[in-house]
């Protein structure tokens, strides 16, 4: 069965790192074939894209540079050079142009203006990816960006809470498994 990928991360470059899960142990690859990267693109609402072998490769190139900056701004990790200029290089290609399709709303008003669905190519969703990680990387949610305290899970997150205390990817998750170790230890 194909993984579930998660989408915990508040911010599309964290999501997408989030594709390798338990980084500090097994490493749960989720992105294993291409199906699986066109799958994550559809599923991230970035568009149906055909994907190969090296666009796969590409992802994959593009994911760990962003996961190496994303630990280097958190203080847990070298700041490269060369995942710099791997995101940059990535960000530069072109992105999707949004557009308009008249659409058939209903029968009393047959015309109405609706979003004509993305088709990009692999390239132009990566350039999306690597550009929002410039933009959360050099912007104001940098500060907010938090690993998930479940030494296991490694996903990371975007903390918008208001008394910016998020601990958990999920509370259906890790921090019920937390909350229950918790409680067995209280007993
Ligand atoms: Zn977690």
């Amino acid at each position: 069965m194909a993984d579930a990928f998660p989408f915990i991360g508040g911010r599309i470059a964290l999501n997408f790192v989030g594709t390798l899960g338990k980084r500090s142990t097994e490493k749960l690859e989720r992105l294993r074939t291409p199906d699986d990267l066109a799958r994550w693109v559809e599923l991230a609402g970035l568009g149906s894209i055909s994907t190969d072998e090296a666009d796969l490769e590409a992802a994959r190139v593009l994911r760990e540079a962003l996961y190496v900056l994303t630990m280097a701004t958190l203080d847990r990790g070298p700041l490269r050079r060369a995942d710099v200029e791997l995101v940059n290089e990535r960000a530069a290609h072109e992105t999707p142009a949004p557009a308009l399709a008249i659409t058939r709303a209903t029968a009393l008003d047959p015309k109405a203006l609706g979003r004509r669905d993305p088709q990009p190519s692999a390239s132009e969703v990566l350039a999306v990816v690597a550009r929002d990680g410039i933009e959360l990387l050099s912007g104001p949610d940098a500060g907010s960006i938090r690993e998930c305290e479940d030494p296991d899970c490694t996903l990371l997150f975007v903390d918008t809470s208001r008394s910016q205390r998020r601990r958990w990817c999920s509370m259906n998750n890790c921090g019920a498994r937390a909350k229950m170790r918790t409680l067995r230890a209280a007993h």
